[in-house]
């Protein structure tokens, strides 16, 4: 679904992003782990066009989307992004929230948008909430809100930069279990995590990245059970 061929993001003579080649299968999940400033979040941006890249391309299903004809709209509309925090719009309940995108980008009609938003709620126990604003939700019914919201549009990709590091402890669990349960749907997913255990459990893919590169790459077990580069052992010797 998603393919990034050496991609370089530099700021001024700051390497950010060095190299990076990346292959989403459809209906895998690809983690993205590394120290903090290793380029995770970047490379996710780069992929939802929030950041131009400097060479390389980038591909979402087969098509060059860092190509400057594309458009970029058009391109964020097939992928689902869900950030640290701040997700949501304050101003509006937690349904207008989820059919804002639906009817003014794809304009959809209100009654099918809501009765979609009110079925991705109520999958996630958040029927009742549907009237509320988000300032009335914990930390964690607001980012499975998010994320209900980054799938109102049938995204074909979803990015998740961090969804649960903002959040109190006790909470980050029911938003980890949404992302278990969309992947058990076949959902592609590519994630940014600090959250070891949870990486391990549900990556099909993990990427380490270290100094804007992927050092190494691998399947859950081959990364978490036995990595082979020595400053992936670092890394994960530090943190676990
Ligand atoms: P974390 O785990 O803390 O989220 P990360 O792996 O997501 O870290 P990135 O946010 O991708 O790291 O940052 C990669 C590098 O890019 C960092 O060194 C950061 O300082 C740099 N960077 C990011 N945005 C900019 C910018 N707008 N201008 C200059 N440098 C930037
Ligand atoms: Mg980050």
């Amino acid at each position: 679904v998603l393919r990034a061929e050496s991609v370089r993001k530099v700021f001024g003579s700051h390497v950010v992003l060095d190299d990076v080649d990346l292959d989403v299968p459809q209906h895998t999940v690809t983690v993205l782990i590394g120290a903090s400033g290793s380029g995770k979040s970047m490379l996710l941006r780069c992929a939802n066009l929030l950041e131009t890249i400097d060479d390389g391309a980038i591909f979402l299903e087969g098509r060059d989307i860092t190509d400057p004809r594309v458009n970029a709209d058009e391109v964020r509309q097939r992928i689902g992004v869900v950030f640290q925090a701040y997700n949501l719009f304050p101003h509006l309940s937690v349904l207008d929230n989820i059919t804002l995108a639906p009817r003014r980008v794809h304009r959809t009609a209100r009654r099918e948008a809501e009765d979609k938003a009110m079925a991705l709620l109520e999958r996630l126990g958040l029927g009742k909430k549907a009237a509320d604003y988000p300032d009335r939700l914990s930390g964690g019914q607001q980012q499975r809100v998010a994320i209900v919201r980054a799938l109102a549009t049938d995204p074909t990709l979803l990015l998740l930069d961090e969804i649960t590091a903002a959040l109190d402890p006790e909470l980050v669990g029911e938003v980890l279990e949404v992302v278990r349960s969309l992947k058990d749907d076949g959902m592609t997913m590519v994630i940014a995590t600090h959250e070891m255990g949870f990486a391990r459990e549900v990556a099909d893919q993990v990427c380490f990245l270290a100094d804007g590169k992927v050092h190494e790459r691998g399947t859950s077990a081959e990364i978490f059970g036995s990595p082979k580069e020595e400053r992936t052992q670092q890394f994960l010797r530090r943190i676990t």
